[in-house]
């Protein structure tokens, strides 16, 4: 059997806990997520054995600090462990990840946002009762972002509104595409503090428990691709939820969004793992490995490995991006940096659909067939680019401003 690529390229400068995890996380995708794959991809359900998987090895609180009993992974550790899991199921790597980031927004991100003492103090109280319902409960939190208008993109408040009363707030609102929606145990929702003039610095971010009054879950789910995320669309009808919902205080997500937009970037670590598991298929195709499949070679024709030839220097190009990207993320990065960070995630996103579709190009008829994985990988990976805030469109829309304006320029009218 062809030896497979370490999803760090090479695991010799990586920490002890990055290579443990990582480890973990390639043991876990081989023996148990990818035989589950295509039964949750056909069927379009939601992977709980997988997650029974994850609580067991406490992937849960992978990001939940070491003072709160989590495995305390910083950004870099994490992305790579996603990739991983991406590796074998698509649609576990994005759906922990919808989890994950909870954790991660409301833990080292908001370490170094900056809060008044006061406020410090209250995000300790609260994030404590998320941490432990993560990490000594196992519960698992969605992430709702998406209204179906210009807020997910960050150009308008969320329409989801949540009012402020005594002990608490009110929320109403709608969702689209909530990944985890019917199987997780609280949905992370963004909003708006309902105030006259509110903007978009008083989003708000709460953890709505999924069995509360006026929470429904509706709409059909049959897509293309990441089928296994089961994202169908939220309704909140006059929900209470008490102040401890707060994921973050009041006005800290918006300063969050500002200052540290590698926040946005975990999507596409489930994209990485996507494209090596593309690379992966064609060379076990090739090689005539694949379990159940005639051992016939193909690796003789020089078109062949021509082909592969070219997907492995996208994969290695792609890969280079991802790494830097995970060593790049921190608190107000220079505008260089986050140049590249749109760069980084423009070209995994499209990149892993690439390297997918010329798996299928390069070996052939038989390759596409529903009995072996690389359909699915091929239909997962065409997704990424459609994820906001920052699509492929709206990545290029970001970079190409950055490139040609300095901060604060403006073209003359006519000009
Ligand atoms: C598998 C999957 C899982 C998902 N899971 C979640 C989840 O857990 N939580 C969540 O919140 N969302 C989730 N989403 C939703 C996703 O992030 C997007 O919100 C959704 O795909 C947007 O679809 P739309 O057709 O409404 O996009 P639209 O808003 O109609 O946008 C269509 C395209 O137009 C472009 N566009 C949009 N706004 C602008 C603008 N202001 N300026 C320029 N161009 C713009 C973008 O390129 C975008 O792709 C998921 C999506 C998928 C496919």
């Amino acid at each position: 059997m062809a030896a497979t690529a370490h999803i760090a390229g090479s695991p010799d400068h990586l920490t002890p806990q990055q290579r443990e995890l990582i480890d973990l996380a390639a043991t876990l995708g081989r023996e148990r997520f990818a035989p589950r794959a295509a039964a949750i991809d056909r069927d379009a359900v939601f992977p709980f054995e997988n997650y029974a998987d994850l609580r067991a090895a406490g992937l849960l609180g992978i990001c939940v600090p070491k003072a709160a009993g989590g495995l305390g992974a910083d950004f870099s550790t994490y992305v790579m462990v996603a990739a991983e899991i991406g590796r074998h199921c698509g649609a576990t790597a994005l759906t922990w990840n919808m989890h994950v980031c909870s954790t991660m927004w409301a833990g080292f991100i908001a370490d170094d946002l900056d809060m008044t003492p006061e406020q410090r103090a209250d995000h300790e109280r609260i994030r404590a009762i998320h941490f432990d319902r993560v990490v000594n409960q196992g519960k698992v939190y969605a992430q709702p972002f998406s209204e179906g208008g210009a807020a997910a993109a960050g150009k308008v408040p969320f329409g989801t509104l949540a009012r402020k009363v005594d002990g608490g707030y009110v929320v109403n609102g709608r969702k689209i595409f909530a990944s985890l929606s019917g199987a997780a145990d609280y949905y992370g929702v963004l909003c708006t503090l309902d105030q006259p003039g509110a903007t978009q610095r008083d989003s708000m971010y709460l953890a709505v428990p999924a069995d509360a009054q006026g929470v429904r879950v509706f709409g059909e789910w049959d897509p293309l691709g990441m089928r296994g995320t089961v994202s169908r669309n939220l309704e909140f009808t006059e929900v209470f939820v008490p102040d401890e919902a707060r994921m973050m205080p009041e006005g800290l997500y918006f300063q969050a969004a500002m200052r540290y937009p590698h926040m946005f970037a975990t999507l596409s670590p489930t994209y990485m793992g996507l494209a090596q598991a593309a690379y992966d298929f064609t060379v076990q195709y090739l090689r005539g490995e694949v379990p159940g499949m005639p051992p016939v070679k193909r690796r003789m024709y020089p078109t062949k490995q021509v082909a592969v030839a070219q997907m492995r220097i996208q994969l290695e190009q792609t890969r280079a991006l991802f790494l830097q990207n995970a060593r790049d993320a921190r608190i107000d990065p220079d505008r260089d940096t986050r140049m590249r960070l749109y760069a980084a995630h423009h070209t995994i996103m499209e990149s892993a659909n690439d390297i997918a579709r010329l798996a299928i190009r390069t070996c052939g008829g038989q390759s596409m067939l529903k009995s072996l994985p690389l359909e699915r990988i091929y239909r997962d990976s065409r997704c990424g680019s459609l994820m906001l805030p920052w699509t492929a469109e709206l990545c290029v829309d970001r970079l190409g401003r950055e490139c040609l304006y300095e901060p604060g320029e403006r073209d003359e009218e006519g000009g």
